[in-house]
């Protein structure tokens, strides 16, 4: 692409990152407790009443996302049949069982999100499946390997300590069970915790008003599968925030909505989605093992480097191809100084193309201005939709852009932005979730392991551990996650599904050896991450041409801390899995002590 003025770019991206650089960074949020303690209500399921618990089981799971299911799954595989899943909402879904907005669906192609396809036997309904066919998933994942039998749902986990005297974790929740486990897996996610905005007055509002996580369908009508919204059509709106979530909901709120306001602070960048039905007889031409073959497919050319074919084809893999195919076509030599400079072009020419889509899908010109993206495609999670954009010719639909300020305030009948009041029948919290706060106030209780060493100060000064699972002083307890592992942001669950069958092969051995305790040693611990940390390079995400968000702390430095609790395995996610495979397949275990 020629005529794109780089420089222009990046001047323009920096004054944009600076209008919206706040000396509160991620202050600015608070956290839905005390009179906003019910923006975190169940809609979904009344919790049935029980009798409190005080048994035993071999493996208890904190979460019942995609984490429990996946790890529970290969337990069970494993033979391990005595596996408790405890989880805080009325069902599995985790992510999927909270948010049912309308319009939610997967932005990673179903055929690498969506886990234990193959074992199941599901096919995908689309490319891009919509979020009921993925919280089905999810109860099909749970009732496929009997993980409903023994689980503990709408139960929020309030403690956790090791009782070193018998060997045994010791649970205790909100309905007053104290259930022991020998051992105790975690997968509490990353982005669970929804957050609001701390916009002056917040607490002021009295109309009515919810979070995206927790969709109000009795206030709105329609349902997660698409019904039209429609008991909106006398309603005012409001929706703050133009993240992915709203991005997907927005489309749906437009036609349905007598008028609605959309609050932006910053746009999004909205690629090409693209989706269609799958093929059942295509579908069927897949050999066995297909699954194994997509996820390493996807992850290698997301990571850059190089396959016969492009299974999943998406603006993931496109990404990284166009940046690999620049390296080559300008010599071929893989250096940090060819990448980034293959990088900054092939971004400039995406975002050029991004904003152009702007122009060509929406009719005025004021607001196709104001929806168009100045920093870096993936300074912020990139977003891909065919209908968002258009949402905005819909004559009720008003883009209120605030130029990077965000909304002034908050009273009891709307939203102040731009000096301009706006009364409101319904306003909608599209801000996000907690991220990179610290992980015992994310996940409401904190581990107390041998020697009443809390994880939380453990963790201190940042995330400290084996392959991001195991942590000295915290025997027979492991973490799924992604962080001081494979790090593949693009597609989460690929890293729960290998931490998974990662943790049912040493649960699995502890009990054929007959061992008590599995811990790691110290010096595998600080190895682990001396290692990690000395590969760690500067994140794109912190350079000036980001603008600020939850990818980089709100713009904010966050010093080694940041980067422990951030860090992956240095030589790349495709690596990472060809390691960790060969360190469990050797049977060896290298790092971790049973006795
Ligand atoms: P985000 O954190 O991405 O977005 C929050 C939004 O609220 C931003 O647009 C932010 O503006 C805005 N905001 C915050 N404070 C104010 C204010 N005072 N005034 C105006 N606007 C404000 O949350 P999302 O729920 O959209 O997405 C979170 C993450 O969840 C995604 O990044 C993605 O990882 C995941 N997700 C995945 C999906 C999928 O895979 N299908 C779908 C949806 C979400 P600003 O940008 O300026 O900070």
């Amino acid at each position: 692409m020629t005529g794109i003025d780089a420089d222009g770019l990046r001047a323009r991206y920096r004054a944009e990152r600076d209008k919206r650089l706040r000396a509160d960074g991620s202050e600015q949020y608070i956290e839905p407790v005390g009179q906003f303690a019910h923006y975190l209500d169940d809609p979904y399921v009344v919790p049935t009443p029980r009798e409190p618990l005080f048994d035993e089981v071999t493996v208890a799971f904190i979460g019942g996302g995609f984490a429990g299911l996946v790890t529970g799954a290969r337990l069970k595989q494993a033979g391990i049949e005595s596996v408790r899943i405890i989880e805080k909402g009325g069902d599995f879904g985790g992510t999927w069982y909270w948010n049912r907005y309308p319009g939610a669906q997967c932005d990673t192609a179903a055929f690498v999100y969506l886990p234990l396809l193959e074992e199941t036997g599901h096919m995908p309904s689309e490319k891009y499946t919509h979020a009921p066919e993925i919280l089905d998933h999810c109860r099909r994942i749970a009732d496929h390997f009997d993980l409903y039998e023994n689980a503990c749902l709408s139960t929020e986990v309030t403690g956790l300590d090791w009782d070193d005297d018998t060997k045994r974790w010791i649970i205790r929740t909100n309905r007053g069970d104290e259930m022991r486990a020998q051992f105790v897996a975690m997968g509490t996610g990353p982005l669970h915790r929804p957050k609001l905005p701390g916009i002056p007055g917040i607490e002021s509002y009295e109309g009515h008003s919810f979070h995206t996580s927790r969709w109000d369908y009795e206030y709105t009508g329609g349902n997660p599968a698409g019904a039209p919204l429609d008991q909106l059509g006398d309603k005012r709106v409001g929706i703050i925030g133009t993240g992915a979530t709203a991005v997907q909901c927005i489309p749906h709120l437009a036609p349905a909505c007598a008028e609605l306001f959309v609050f932006q602070r910053t746009p999004s960048s909205i690629d090409v989605r693209n989706n269609h039905p799958i093929d059942p007889d295509w579908f069927e031409t897949l050999e066995p093992g297909w699954q194994a073959e997509w996820l390493m497919n996807f992850t290698t050319l997301q990571t850059g480097g190089f396959t016969d074919e492009d299974l999943v084809m998406d603006g993931w893999t496109d990404i990284s191809k166009r940046i690999r195919d620049k390296v080559l076509s300008s010599g071929g030599e893989f250096t940090r100084e060819t990448f980034i400079k293959a990088y900054e072009d092939s971004d400039d020419e995406k975002m050029t193309e991004i904003r152009a889509r702007v122009d060509a899908l929406v009719t005025d010109r004021q607001t196709a201005e104001a929806l168009k993206p100045w920093y870096r495609q993936l300074c912020k999670r990139p977003c891909f939709h065919d209908e968002y954009l258009d949402a905005y010719n819909e004559p009720g639909t008003h883009l209120v852009d605030t130029d990077g300020k965000g909304v002034e305030r908050i009273d009891a009948t709307g939203v102040w932005a731009n000096g301009e009041h706006f009364e409101l029948d319904c306003l909608i919290y599209a801000s996000g979730f907690e991220v990179g706060t610290d992980y015992a106030r994310r996940a409401g209780f904190d581990a107390v392991g041998r020697d009443g060493e809390h994880l939380s100060q453990h963790w201190a000064d940042g995330m400290q551990s084996l392959h991001g699972i195991h942590v000295h002083g915290f025997p027979n307890l492991f973490v799924v996650g992604f962080t001081q592992g494979a790090n593949l942001i693009s597609n989460v669950p690929h890293n729960l599904t290998e931490a998974g069958r990662t943790i049912a092969m040493i649960v699995d051995h502890a009990l054929d050896v007959g061992a008590a305790e599995v811990e790691v040693t110290e010096a595998a611990e600080q190895a682990w991450v001396e290692r990690l940390e000395a590969g760690a390079v500067a994140r794109m995400t912190n350079s000036p041409d980001c603008t600020p968000g939850y990818y980089n702390n709100e713009g904010q430095s966050t010093g080694r801390r940041g980067t422990l609790n951030s860090m992956g395995y240095p030589e790349g996610p495709v690596a990472y899995f060809q390691y960790i495979d060969a360190w469990r397949n050797s049977g060896e275990f290298e790092g971790l002590d049973f006795r």
